[in-house]
């Protein structure tokens, strides 16, 4: 039993590569294993283990059919020398408590940890596929186009990851005016003879569903596949998104270990703040593999979706959407939820199939009170107002003269908000540099962002004022990366509507897969 299936059917089986390589199981399920419990690994060498060890003993579990020369590759080239800090995600005290910094990747929010990872796992699975369609004696479609619409973080992380990958192009999508003016210099300044960006007029919604569309158009489908084409996602219901991120769990008790903050096999509890539940999910595996979770606490922005369902047993999406200073968390469909309740609700297919439908026929589902017991169990929850983000930041800064965006503020806010157990560790995930949304930090700690002139006369991006204004006031440094956009060429200045996504993307797989 080491293949994985549909959160909807137990049936068919496909090995891990295969997952990856396709990313949605046909019936729209999510692909999950049954052998998460009965992996051994072994906590007693934690301790001594680097960051690339531990990622080694977890994807090795998690990815069966891949071998460990494999896997020690893909390691290798995922996370040797594009992190800015040898733990990769380091853990530092912060009042009594303790932040797991997940943003010191190539583009300063944790998508990295799994974006740098993805590419690596896909290129093995299409070689495996490749290799199974010649043995078989039929074409091989061994060249993809990551195709993804993005809020922001993803397509940016995404791009930094699967630049300049050989037989593989990639596409995103963000949609026009309504990123950040960082997020969108970040994407189109993008470098790699594979890329494109390009703006979509209308919100998110509309870029992911006109994607959507596109994955679904058959014709564009066989076009693309007489050049050897097949489209793939980076989305982050991909298993090979997901595995990645249960390894920081196992690193974060590590180096707690190391800390002499913990002995081996004390429980620690972790405050995620959660848009699509991918991040949260990776810490319900690594509890279900054995790592002593006392805890997971569920950190929403005012897009409450998750904390209401975890407090009612309903989840329920029609409701009011609302931007927030969180933008990465203003989500209503939290995909990754439905691993959570596949495992919590006793890996019964027929319920998790049962909830969906209710969810794409009415919006709305509510979970068996048993199901609802498991959840009590490991989940506690609260949300943060742009205001009590604001504060947190402040609060940090001013206590523990820790500067802190405001995503992972909303974790922090949960955290004194829900009572500690007594004499269990307290980690929170924090998600992106403050410097990310420098504006957002500026104004939560009353900071003044003047209004500048650039020296051609025109008005200086507000973004990169706050970089400036954020670091004089607080003495923290700003990302290179990050500042370095404001000086860099823009490569993508295309605008299309959502029709014209299956074009586009037809029109980059000829000039960058040819
Ligand atoms: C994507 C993102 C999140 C939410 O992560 P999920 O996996 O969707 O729960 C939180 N913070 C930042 C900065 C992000 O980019």
């Amino acid at each position: 039993m080491t293949a994985y299936h549909s959160t909807r059917s137990a049936q068919p089986t496909v090995p891990a590569k295969e997952a990856i390589r396709t990313g949605l199981a046909p019936d729209g399920g999510l692909y999950v294993s049954d052998w998460l419990e009965n992996l051994e690994v072994d906590l007693g060498n934690l301790a001594q283990m680097s960051y690339a060890e531990i990622a080694q003993l977890v994807l090795g579990a998690l990815l069966p059919d891949f071998t460990p020369e494999e896997v020690a590759a893909c390691v290798d080239r995922a996370y040797t020398g594009t992190f800015a800090s040898s733990e990769v995600t380091p853990v530092v005290p912060v009042g009594g408590n303790w932040v797991l910094e997940l943003f010191h990747g190539p583009t300063c929010a944790f998508k990295d940890v799994a974006l740098q990872m993805l590419p690596q796992l896909m290129a093995c699975s299409a070689k495996a596929a490749a290799r199974e369609a010649a043995s078989a004696g039929a074409p091989a479609a061994d060249k993809i186009m990551i195709v993804t619409a993005t809020s922001g973080d993803t397509g940016k992380a995404a791009l930094a990851g699967f630049a300049d990958k050989p037989d593989t192009g990639i596409t995103v999508f963000y949609p026009e005016g309504k990123v950040s003016a960082v997020q969108q210099l970040q994407m189109t300044t993008q470098a790699g003879s594979n890329v494109a960006v390009c703006a979509v007029r209308g919100n998110f919604d509309d870029a992911q569903s006109a994607v959507k569309r596109a994955f679904g158009d058959r014709e564009l489908a066989e076009r693309l596949a007489e050049r050897g084409v097949v489209l793939s996602s980076a989305n982050s219901i991909n298993v090979g998104r997901l595995v990645p991120q249960v390894v920081y769990y196992f690193a974060a008790y590590a180096q707690l270990l190391r800390a002499g903050a913990i002995a081996a096999g004390d429980p620690v509890e972790f405050c995620v703040p959660t848009g699509n539940f991918g991040d949260v999910l990776a810490g319900y595996y690594a509890k279900r593999m054995g790592l002593p979770v006392a805890r997971l606490i569920v950190a929403s922005n005012r897009n409450n979706v998750l904390a209401d369902f975890l407090t009612t047993g309903v989840y329920d999406r029609n409701r009011p959407f609302f931007t927030t200073i969180s933008p990465s968390m203003d989500i209503l469909i939290s995909s990754n939820l439905e691993r959570m309740l596949y495992y919590a609700g006793g890996k019964d297919c027929e319920l998790i199939a049962r909830l969906m439908d209710d969810l794409a026929k009415t919006g709305r589902y509510e979970v068996p009170a048993s199901l609802k017991a498991a959840l009590d169990e490991t989940f506690a929850c609260a949300w943060a107002s742009d205001d009590e983000q604001r504060a947190a930041i402040k609060r940090c800064w001013d206590g523990h003269a820790y500067l802190m965006d405001p995503h992972t503020a909303c974790a922090w806010d949960a955290l004194e908000k829900v009572e500690a157990l007594p004499g269990v560790a307290r980690v929170v995930l924090s998600t992106a540099s403050p410097y990310k949304f420098p504006e957002a930090v500026c104004a939560a700690l009353g900071v003044d962002v003047p209004a500048e002139k650039n020296a051609d006369g025109t008005p200086r991006e507000p973004g990169f004022a706050a970089m400036d204004a954020l670091e004089a006031a607080t003495g923290t440094p700003a990302p290179a990366q990050l500042r370095a956009l404001e000086t860099a060429p823009v490569r993508f200045a295309d605008v299309v509507d959502p029709a014209g996504i299956g074009a586009y993307v037809e029109r980059q797989a000829s000039e960058k897969l040819g």
